[in-house]
């Protein structure tokens, strides 16, 4: 079907003065003595185009004008009668697909919890269709920020044998009948697909290491799986993740590497879609721009997890749950010292090594890992990094302390004997990355098809 973007239509000063032809589905319809006008939106902008029809020289079939109907314009684009982009004068409207007048998207602003429940139909709201624009905009910045950093693209496989422990609860992979009886778990499992338990990854971190023990520079952009069994605002059962790893690089160097490609991708998204930023800074986060501005322009704070946790212990306000050094960051805490001490990013760093991973790098203290969490305003958590332990021996220690099968680790441990290298990587929530640009306050709001506890519609 032969047609211009409507967003082509809006900005092109070239095509003033031509017939175009458009396709979109009716926003708004208003009906006045002499003309009548449709708002069209097909998704290619922002902005919708306003087709104004002469009443007197075109006959619309009545279907054309109701909302969320699907139509073809042709017409000739002119200099908008208001501001200063084009409108489309109108020579014919064909119907495409009529729209019933019980279609759930109406014109008056309805909840975004309503919204949940109609996820084939909320993509052609204001708001989502801001939101997941700006998505695919932030996800190319992703590539585009490494690729112009000679970083490499890898795939890590999706199903695995090993658990990357500490991430999360694994969803298990089978294809075993429900009603399978057997004797023991171990039977149960070599009668399984892989012989063995597998499950869906959590992270892609121990094969991105493999990577980088070759290539210096990889990352992962992919779907992750835990089954969080918890119901929160910012965790998925299926979310996207993307997991940078640096050889020859110590917890400072990965932390500017965090900083700059966290600024890099604000920065793509303010330049690439200030009319979605300026709606969201509406009607969805008030200061939202200006505090993205500042973002992309001021430094991080860095705060060691001992002061922040004396920080805590002075602060004047009743924590749920109390800390004590030890203790693991609660959302609350989070949230506290991201936007009432510092009000900007935040990196805590050096957790005690009881309640971190594995891998991470002990410190000389012999008490914390050379690990960080970034913490930004209005989420808490968006980065989880650290320093990879690169000593054998010290590697091997941390997992028989945690009664981990080393078996299953073998070819991790082998790349701290064959040429070992200081290493660090991290991993970012792009969902909870894309809360935090556009300022939605759930996450379900920002993947099309949110997986959560009791829900996959
Ligand atoms: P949290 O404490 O918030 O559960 P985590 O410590 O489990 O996070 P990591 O294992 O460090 O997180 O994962 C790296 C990043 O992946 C997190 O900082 C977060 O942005 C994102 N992430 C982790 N789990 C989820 C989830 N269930 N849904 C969405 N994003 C997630
Ligand atoms: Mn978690």
């Amino acid at each position: 079907m032969k047609h211009t973007d409507i967003f082509d239509v809006l900005k092109k000063p070239e095509l003033l003065g031509q017939e175009v032809t458009v396709c979109g589905w009716v926003r708004t319809f208003r009906d006045s003595s002499a003309v009548c006008f449709l708002e069209l939106a097909d998704g290619t902008s922002f902005p919708r185009l306003q087709v104004v029809i002469d009443k007197k020289a075109l006959d619309v079939d009545a279907e054309c004008t109701k909302l969320g109907a699907s139509v073809k314009v042709t017409g000739e684009v002119v200099k908008a009668f208001k501001g200063d982009g084009h409108e489309l004068n109108a020579k014919e409207v064909t119907l495409l697909g009529k729209c019933p007048p019980d279609y759930p998207i109406q014109k008056k602003r309805t909840t975004l919890e309503f919204l949940r429940g109609i996820p084939h139909l909320r993509l052609r709201t204001n708001t989502f269709n801001a939101v997941f624009r700006v998505r695919s905009v932030a996800a190319q910045a992703v590539h585009r920020y490494f690729h112009e950093h000679r970083y490499y693209y890898i795939q890590t496989p999706l199903i695995t044998a090993s658990d990357c422990e500490g991430a999360g609860e694994m969803f298990r992979v089978t294809t075993q009948p429900y009603n399978a009886k057997y004797e023991s778990e171990a039977e149960y499992y070599k009668n399984d697909f892989f012989g063995v338990k597998a499950g869906l990854s959590v992270s892609g971190q121990l094969e991105g290491e493999v990577a980088a023990m070759a290539f210096s520079k990889i990352y992962t952009f992919g779907p992750s799986f835990r089954a969080e069994n918890s119901n929160t605002t910012r965790h998925l059962a299926e979310f996207w993740h993307i997991e940078p790893e640096v050889a020859f690089a110590e917890l400072p160097d990965i932390i500017e590497i965090a900083e700059d490609m966290i600024k890099y991708l604000i920065r793509a998204v303010l330049e690439e879609c200030p009319d979605e930023i300026n709606f969201f800074d509406s009607f969805v986060e008030k200061g939202l721009k200006a505090k993205l501005e500042h973002v992309a322009t001021s430094d991080f704070a860095i705060c060691d997890y001992t002061d922040a946790i004396s920080i805590f212990q002075k602060a004047d306000v009743k924590f749920q749950y109390p800390v004590d050094w030890g203790c693991d960051l609660q959302t609350e805490h989070e949230k506290y010292l991201t936007e009432v001490v510092f009000k900007r990013p935040v990196f805590v760093t050096n957790y005690p090594k009881e309640i971190k991973s594995f891998y991470m790098k002990q410190n000389p203290d012999g008490k914390t890992v050379a690990a960080t969490d970034l913490l930004v305003p209005g989420i808490g958590e968006i980065i989880g990094c650290s320093e990879r332990e690169a000593d054998y021996d010290k590697l091997l220690a941390a997992m028989k302390a945690r009664n981990m099968d080393i078996s299953a680790y073998k070819q991790y441990l082998d790349l701290r004997i064959f040429g070992s290298v200081p290493h660090s990587g991290f991993g970012l929530g792009f969902d909870r990355f894309v809360m935090y640009v556009t300022g939605m306050e759930n996450i379900r709001d920002v993947v099309l098809f949110p997986r959560t506890v009791n829900n996959i519609m």
